[in-house]
């Protein structure tokens, strides 16, 4: 029987639509790991997610090449103060904001946007990320507006992997220079390699849980013939711990990370939580606190959810 903890950790801002966020802790002979699947995965989709914390709490450690990892700053769909204040605060030199939220317009993007830019000053990059939001026909008008930002690239602005492609050659014919990086196509997808194939994308971002594992990602970045930006799948400082793993074993670390995304929650299982001090983020273990996972423990109908979907995710083949 494997020892488990379900909590519930309360969120500083709504984020992903989300403004708490359930997972579950398993405790295996290397400390506890993260089992985090949003609830909107479901299925067959859960099955990476369990073996990248099986890897974890039993597996194999990567070869870390670096001690610490440059990290960006998440931005979430907040006004221009709120952003303006989030990304002076963060220490990065590199921001990621999320556009496109459903209810806001294009004139909220640009705000948040040039707030941001400000923030940061000489030298700052900012990304931005719609989440697969627009049509090619939209993707092509917003990006053309878009590329006078000087943005570092736009993440995932259509859902479809042929879409992206598409507004990819659309941008190129036109003469307009953004480049496009790939995350729902390469996570969300049975076969990231149609990103390669269809040229969809510029850039690719690795998440441990979706993708199976950090010696998953190591091989998928390894293989794949563009750069990579390791991102948070919104985790506790235990699943952190592993995408700051893999962003320290890579040869390569062009982009800074995704990681810094402890501070979107208001609460975390460990006293010492992986946040980004300077820009960087530690490569260093994770204590889990016993006492605040007793506080935040879920309530028992969400422990009974839990139970039942790793039960099926494990049986699962
Ligand atoms: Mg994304």
């Amino acid at each position: 029987m494997l020892e488990t903890r379900i909590v519930t950790l309360p969120m500083n801002v709504r984020f992903r639509g989300i403004t708490e966020r359930e997972l579950m802790l398993v405790c295996g002979p290397n400390g506890w790991a993260e089992w985090s699947p949003f609830l909107d995965y479901a299925g067959s989709e859960l099955r990476p997610w369990w073996l990248a914390c099986r890897e974890w709490a039993e597996g194999p450690r990567p070869v870390v090449q670096r001690d610490r990892v440059p990290v960006n700053c998440t931005i979430p769909a907040v006004g221009p103060d709120r952003a303006h204040a989030m990304a002076a605060a963060s220490g990065c030199r590199t921001a990621k904001i999320k556009i496109a939220e459903p209810g806001q317009s294009e004139a909220d993007d640009l705000a948040r946007i040039e707030a941001v830019a400000d923030a940061l000053g000489e030298g700052g990059r900012v990304r931005v990320d719609a989440n697969g939001a627009w049509s090619v026909d939209e993707a092509e008008r917003r990006l053309v507006r878009l590329a006078r930002e000087g943005l570092e690239y736009v993440e995932q602005p259509c859902l479809a992997v042929t879409d992206l492609a598409e507004v990819r050659r659309r941008l190129a014919r036109r003469g307009v220079e953004v480049l496009i990086a790939a995350d729902e196509s390469i996570r969300r997808s049975d076969d990231p390699w149609r990103v390669v194939e269809l040229e969809a994308a510029d850039v690719a971002v690795l998440k441990v849980q979706p993708l199976g594992g950090v010696a998953a990602c190591l091989e998928l970045a390894e293989r794949l013939p563009i750069p990579v930006v390791v991102s948070s799948a919104l985790e506790s400082s235990v699943g952190l711990a592993a995408g700051i793993a893999l962003a320290a074993a890579l040869p390569e670390l062009p982009y800074a990370c995704g990681l810094d995304t402890g501070r979107l929650l208001a609460a975390d299982v460990t006293d010492d939580p992986l946040v980004a001090v300077g820009g960087e983020m530690p490569v260093r273990p994770v204590g889990v606190s016993e006492q605040r996972v007793r506080e935040l423990a879920a309530a028992p109908e969400r422990q009974e959810f839990w139970q039942a979907r790793l039960m099926a995710t494990m049986g699962a083949r």
